[in-house]
């Protein structure tokens, strides 16, 4: 028994030590959509030639796990980059909420236009998230097609 415990050694300890260091924090989600590959200026049999199956007419669905990734320093007084509820929060405001269970070449206002490839989705998507992420900065959108296709952009600046 411990009862007549004062403060343990964890609250009178010293935290605020900082370490210098870059790291990258990583939130993984998941969203279901369709989509279908479609060039609208190319001919059926092109589409057909090049998407082939991707391209029937009434689009096939994905179950697609999204991974964002955010580096930074961290913060002397949390330990982290960025809050990965936070992190949560704008993935959820700005991509999942809007593309959960919806067609992306209908549904989706941010992707209208594009064709919805996962190479073309990363771009969007960080083009959607860049602008939200206040602490460390955007450092990876990679996106999950199926288990063995995925795609990852590393922003306009990066040069793979
Ligand atoms: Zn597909």
């Amino acid at each position: 028994m411990c009862a007549r415990s004062s403060r343990s050694s964890l609250e009178t300890a010293t935290t605020n030590r900082s370490l210098d260091g870059e790291v990258v924090v990583t939130r993984r989600t998941h969203f279901n959509a369709s989509h279908r590959l479609v060039n609208t200026d190319r001919s059926a049999r092109w589409n057909r030639n090049t998407y082939g199956s991707c391209n029937n007419p009434n689009g096939h669905g994905h179950n697609y796990v999204l991974e964002v990734s955010v580096v930074g320093r961290p913060d002397s007084s949390t330990g982290y980059v960025i809050d990965l509820g936070e992190l949560k929060e704008i993935i959820g405001r700005q991509i999942t909420d809007r593309c959960d269970h919806r067609n992306l070449n209908l549904d989706v206002d941010f992707l209208s236009g594009i064709i919805p490839s996962a190479e073309n989705l990363v771009i969007a998507f960080w083009n959607q998230l860049a602008p939200h992420i206040m602490k460390g900065r955007l450092h990876c959108v990679r996106l999950w097609e199926t288990e063995r296709n995925r795609a990852e952009y590393f922003g306009p600046a990066a040069q793979v």
